[in-house]
């Protein structure tokens, strides 16, 4: 099966495992049962269910033995080979226990030094244990068609002790990416002592990542840090191996303030590997977007609105939420409630097995009036 071109749109509904060149199209045989239960569309947690792919699960497995050697040797390897592809040296490069380690990271070092900004409607896990350990910081308000406002985050920055603004593009939940010559500017216009964290989690799901990445400001030596993952295109949730890059001295800090140790072989392994898997990776994106497409023309047929997704999910507007997620569970279908209070219409559904995503696109209608 050639999950590239005629893509899950064609074969949405199928439930047959059909692999070819080794990626299946649907749930494989689980003795562990750590995969979601028979029956249950987990669309909740913008996973990726079409990896790790065959070349990760095999470095994997070869792996194993060597187990007893701390992971120092395969970290150098695999910055190594990130600075590479994007063109900076290795210690602009910093691995972490998935991107959220990275975050956190910064947020505790940046943190010390004054506030925070985060837009309202933001992914923001990360921050959960800096704020515990008291940290200060600003949430600032959306613009109206729910995209992040840059005007108010500027207006935010330039007022006394921020340190730092911390932003998702693409964002989650809404899935929506920022005109990218818009980021820019702001960036630039950024006080000096304002460091910008971009979370590009998402970023190789967009259109075109390499117009709407910030990498070529911090290769200028802009005050920006970005981070990614190979928890999503790359379907390696669970491995928890991300990165950031920044400048020689902003990785420096990030890297101060990582836990100790905190890498494992096994997901280094498989990192290094899917990395190098550029079939794999093509063919995750173009099956990401082609469910991405199903949902979004399912919502829209069914007289719904989603702001317009770069990501693997969609925020897709509802009567209620939080009842249209207990409606979906009721079916096996796991989406996401309501973000906060704040936002009781929206319900965020993430792509998935074709036949997890026809579930979805079927029970919409049905259940957005629940
Ligand atoms: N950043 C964003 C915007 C996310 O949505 C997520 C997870 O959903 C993460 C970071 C966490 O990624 P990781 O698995 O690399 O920690």
């Amino acid at each position: 099966m050639d999950v590239s071109r005629r893509g899950l749109i064609g074969i949405a509904g199928a439930a047959a495992a059909v692999p070819a060149r080794g990626i299946s199209i649907a749930p494989p045989a689980d003795p562990t049962g750590f995969q979601p239960a028979p029956g249950i569309a987990h669309l909740k947690y913008n996973e990726n269910p079409l990896g790790p792919p065959p070349s990760a699960l095999k470095a994997m497995a070869d792996l194993a033995r060597s187990a007893w050697y701390y992971a120092d040797d395969a970290e150098e390897r695999l910055k190594a080979k990130i600075a590479a592809r994007l063109g900076v040296p290795a210690d602009q490069v910093v691995l972490g226990h998935g991107s959220s380690e990275l975050i956190t990271s910064a947020a505790l070092a940046w943190g010390r030094r004054g506030i925070i900004l985060v837009p309202e409607l933001q992914f923001d896990e990360p921050l959960l244990y800096p704020m515990a350990q008291g940290l200060k910081y600003r949430r600032v308000a959306m613009a109206p068609d729910l995209g992040i406002d840059l005007g108010a985050l500027a207006r935010a920055a330039a007022l006394p002790g921020v340190a730092m603004i911390y932003l998702c593009n693409p964002n989650n939940p809404t899935g929506m990416l920022l005109p990218p010559a818009e980021l820019a500017a702001f960036a630039r216009s950024l006080p000096a002592h304002v460091t910008l964290l971009v979370d590009e989690a998402y970023m190789e799901l967009a259109d075109d990542p390499a117009a709407a990445t910030m990498l070529p400001l911090v290769k200028d030596g802009a005050n920006i840090i970005i981070t990614r993952t190979f928890s999503k295109l790359f379907g390696m949730a669970g491995l928890r191996i991300g990165y950031a890059i920044a400048s020689p001295a902003n990785a420096a800090e990030l890297k101060r303030h990582r836990l100790t140790i905190s890498l494992n072989a096994p997901g280094l392994a498989a990192a290094i590997a899917a990395w190098d898997d550029g079939a794999f990776q093509q063919q995750s994106r173009a099956a990401i977007i082609a469910a991405r497409r199903v949902i979004a023309a399912a919502v829209a047929k069914a007289g719904s609105s989603a702001p317009p997704s770069q990501t693997n999910f969609l925020f897709v507007k509802v009567a209620d939420a939080n009842r249209f997620a207990a409606a979906m569970a009721q079916r096996g279908i796991a989406v996401r409630g309501a973000w906060t209070p704040a936002w009781p219409q929206w319900s965020r559904v993430s792509t998935g097995w074709p036949a997890d995503v026809a579930r979805y696109v079927k029970a919409l209608p049905e259940l957005m009036n629940a």
